[in-house]
């Protein structure tokens, strides 16, 4: 089910805002605009079929603006970028972040006086200290710098070789193919366009979703 990419077409020759017009005219609804998977629950207009396909696709439009910008030349956004290029071949970087309740987070801030636990600098991610456990005890605030070193200890390298190298590799070719390909590959690539474009999408989709359930209407 997945989509061949379309920048390999010759003929594909439009500027950026043409190869958008063309692709809005391509697009499908129900159908992931990351992965190309169908949609299977549509009650309410959706453009992915999960956290990890709509992060993947906030990614490659980061790193499409990094690339034009020069910011991916700095280590430390390369280092960022790897961080959470990693957690989403891993399927999405939600589960660290969802199931921790405002009031939760809330109170470990004010235990940890609002500063990093590890080197005192001001904290701005909570963070599980092992596993996903939510208990406070398993909670601790931290800086951006901090929570990243230990994020980056716990990304584990693949090899050739490994369990599950290929289909890591893939993933990886895959993704920077769309975020370093010279016209943005799928609609949700579409970095300089993509603000005023998703609300057009979830409009289509609506609309779609209208028809659908629209002879059921009151
Ligand atoms: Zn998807
Ligand atoms: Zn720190």
């Amino acid at each position: 089910m997945r989509k061949e990419p379309r920048a390999a077409d010759p003929y594909v020759r439009f500027s950026s805002f043409m190869a958008t017009r063309c692709m809005t005219k391509q697009f499908v609804p129900f159908v992931c605009l990351n992965c190309g998977e169908k949609l299977l629950l549509h009650t309410s207009p959706k453009l992915y079929c999960s956290v990890g396909c709509s992060q993947e696709a906030e990614l490659v439009r980061y790193v499409r603006r990094c690339i034009k910008d020069g910011r991916i030349k700095r280590p430390d956004v390369l280092e960022a970028i790897q961080i959470r290029l990693a957690h989403v071949v891993a399927g999405g970087y939600q589960k660290q972040e969802r199931h921790i309740p405002p009031d939760v987070r809330q109170t470990v801030i004010v235990r940890e006086k609002g500063r990093c636990r590890i080197c005192g600098q001001p904290g701005t991610e909570i963070d599980h200290i092992e596993g996903s456990s939510i208990r406070l005890e398993n909670l601790q605030l931290l800086c951006d710098t901090c929570h990243n070193k230990k994020t980056r200890t716990n990304i584990v390298e693949v090899r050739a070789g490994d369990e599950g190298y290929a289909t890591i590799k893939a993933k990886h070719d895959q993704f920077w193919e769309r975020a370093e390909a010279r016209h943005p590959m799928r609609i949700c690539d579409d970095e300089e366009n993509w603000t005023g474009l998703w609300h057009m999408l979830l409009a289509e989709c609506r609309q779609a979703l209208n028809k659908k359930t629209g002879s059921r209407g009151s």
